[in-house]
This record gives C-alpha cells, sequence and structure tokens, in this order.
C-alpha cells in the first residue's frame, strides 16, 4: 500500500504544544463534489480551506495520506498493515495520532490497531464523518479538531489516553469496543459493554478511571493476519447444508459463531453433529453473541451448556469486530494452539474477564 506525506501549509507555530501525525486513509470525511455533483475524494493538501482552524491548534500536524484514498468497505489486513507500520516507524517522533478512516469499518481498524500495538503509550484517535467535509452541515470539522486536541492531551507530562481510540460525535470510545450502530445520525459508534472514555462538551471530561494505564513496555508491532476464518451468524431456520458447508471451507482455521443472547445457540442434533466434527478436525469455534450488551455466559442455559461440552470458547463480551480481527492476528502470529489459548483473554481491554 503506498502513502506520501502531505504538504498542508501550516506554519510551524513557535511554541509548538504537540507534534501529531494525521494519517488519512479515505472515506466520507475527505469527500467533495465534482463538476457533476459526484462525491470523490478531496486533495488533502486543501485541507486547510475546509479548516483555517487548524492553524491556530498550535500543534506541529504532519499529515501522511494514504496514495489512492479508500471507501472504508474496500479495506484488507493489508491496510492495517500500513496504517500500523506508519505508526510503529513514527512512533518516537510524534506526541500522537489521529487516522481518518471511512466509518463502515471504521471499528475493525480500531480493533485490529489495538491488537496490532503492543506496549502503546500514545494516544491513537481514529475519526471520519457521516457528511463530507465539504458540505456545510458536515460533522467532519467538529470530529477532527477534537480527535486533535484528545491526541496532544496530556497531564503532569503524560498521554491523557494512551490507547486506540474512535473519537466521533462528542464521544471517545475504546476503538476495540466501538461498533458502528447508525448510518444516517452523526452518532455513528457506541460500546455498549465499555463505558466512554471522555464526553467532548465544553470541555472535554475524561473517565479517568476507565482509560487504561500507560504500559512501560516498548512499543512492538504484530502484523502477520491469517484470513481463514469465517463469521456465522445463527438464525431460526438455519439449515444443515449452508452450515456444512461453510464449515468445510477449505483451509477454515476458525469460525465465529453469532449465537442468541447469553451464547444459546439450538441443540438439535444436526446441529451438534457439524460443530463436533469441526471441533474435532481442529477447528477454532469461537462463540460471540449477537445481543450487543452483555455477555456469553456458556452453561447458564443448557442451550449454551451443550457448546461448553463440546469445546466451543466463549468469546465473552467481545464485539464481532474485535473477534474477527482479534482472531485473525492471533493465527497469524502465533498459530492454532496458542490462539485457543489467548483469544478468551484481554490483550487490549476488548474483554471483561470474569
Ligand atoms: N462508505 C464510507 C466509508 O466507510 C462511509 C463513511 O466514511 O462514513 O468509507
Amino acid at each position: 500500500m503506498n502513502y506520501k506525506k502531505i504538504n498542508i501549509n501550516t506554519a510551524l507555530p513557535a511554541n509548538p504544544k504537540s507534534r501529531i501525525m494525521i494519517v488519512y486513509t479515505g472515506g466520507t470525511f475527505g469527500m467533495t463534489r465534482d463538476a457533476n455533483g459526484v462525491l470523490v475524494p478531496f486533495d488533502f493538501s486543501h485541507i486547510l480551506a475546509y479548516l483555517p482552524t487548524l492553524k491556530n491548534l498550535m500543534l506541529d500536524i504532519t499529515v501522511i495520506a494514504f496514495e489512492h484514498p479508500i471507501d472504508s468497505s474496500n479495506i484488507e489486513p493489508e491496510h492495517w498493515q500500513t496504517i500500523g507500520k506508519i505508526i510503529f516507524d513514527n512512533y518516537d517522533d510524534q506526541d500522537g495520532f489521529v487516522v481518518l478512516h471511512g466509518t463502515d469499518t471504521m471499528a475493525f481498524t480500531s480493533s485490529a490497531l489495538a491488537f496490532m500495538l503492543e506496549g502503546l503509550a500514545k494516544p491513537v484517535i481514529f475519526t471520519g464523518a457521516q457528511l463530507p467535509i465539504s458540505e456545510p452541515r458536515s460533522d467532519a470539522r467538529e470530529n477532527l479538531i477534537t480527535a486533535l486536541e484528545i491526541a496532544s492531551a496530556n497531564r503532569e507530562g503524560r498521554p491523557i489516553v494512551p490507547e486506540v481510540c474512535i473519537y466521533f460525535d462528542y464521544e471517545l470510545i475504546r476503538g476495540c469496543r466501538a461498533r458502528k450502530v447508525e448510518s444516517m445520525y452523526f452518532d455513528a459508534f457506541h460500546s455498549e459493554n465499555y463505558p466512554a472514555l471522555a464526553k467532548a462538551g465544553v470541555k472535554i471530561d475524561y473517565a479517568f478511571d476507565a482509560i487504561a494505564n500507560p504500559t512501560a513496555k516498548k512499543l512492538s508491532l504484530r502484523s502477520k493476519f491469517d484470513t481463514n476464518i469465517a463469521l456465522l451468524k445463527l438464525f431460526p431456520g438455519i439449515g444443515a447444508k449452508a452450515m456444512e458447508s461453510i464449515m468445510e471451507t477449505d483451509g477454515l482455521k476458525a469460525i465465529i459463531l453469532e449465537t442468541y443472547g447469553a451464547g444459546n445457540a439450538p441443540t438439535a442434533e444436526w446441529f451438534l453433529v457439524i460443530l463436533r466434527k469441526a471441533i474435532a478436525k481442529g477447528i477454532l469455534v469461537l462463540n460471540i453473541s449477537q445481543c450487543p450488551g452483555g455477555m456469553v455466559t456458556q452453561g447458564r442455559y443448557e442451550t449454551s451448556k451443550t457448546l461448553a461440552d463440546l469445546g466451543v470458547i466463549s468469546g465473552a463480551d467481545m464485539t464481532t469486530e474485535a473477534a474477527v480481527t482479534k482472531l485473525m492476528l492471533l493465527l497469524g502470529e502465533l498459530g492454532p494452539d496458542q490462539t485457543r489459548k489467548w483469544i478468551g483473554k484481554s490483550m487490549a481491554g476488548e474483554l471483561s474477564e470474569l
């Protein structure tokens, strides 16, 4: 994935408060209308024309942009690797990072980065917009300005938010707890199972107790993904054929089963036979609930005890976005045996360990 440094012509302030890198990947944020009224990516070097206040933030801003900005529906693990590398390579020179990304898959990318950046001690704040920056009512301006402020915020010389987060519509949430929940209104993201890390109003109110403690570890980058996984959402009436064909996918190493409620699934014999066969073949089966709030508790009902007895692993209160990216990264970095060991443990605050 190619990327380049962009000159946005902000004169360097005499005493910059912080050094912040913006990584521009694309999405609605940077769209403008062409002569025919069609939305196309804008040239990021013109950002000051849309957002002159950038000059007044007293920040030393460096911008790195994807050579070809993308709609985030086209995001692939290669893009995560590129974002991870940009952050890793520039980590020592910057106080924080703001990643501009399309909203559609932002929660996948923020989850992936949370797992990739082991030992992160600086802010990595994702944001974007529901309306392009070229539109008068756009949410892009507030989202970017506040994301920059959060990325540069420190207390007693230390970054306040040493985590991968999403800032959107006046709320800061942990990146690996986020879900896109809204495509029309501005409140696009929500974290059901973990409190917001900050709320922005007249001032930015940080929930200090919910924010991760900075680590003393040195940053390292994990970036191998194994995409031989599948995601199966259960529904009443699901057929054996469809389920079997997924389980028999060539090279399949793991499957996420999106179950009902507290992690419940049918107890029909055909269903259990298919699962038993898959598990006997060495396929890891991870139980994630379709329910955004609460957690998988295998054994609470008979309909989930059977899963536990078969060797299905509980995903606790992980989002599907966190489960997908964590599985691919663990499989790629550590292989199936270690993945089994670590998948149910918290790596970046993505699940609640009981
Ligand atoms: N399709 C766009 C994207 O995810 C939507 C957005 O940015 O809000 O890139």
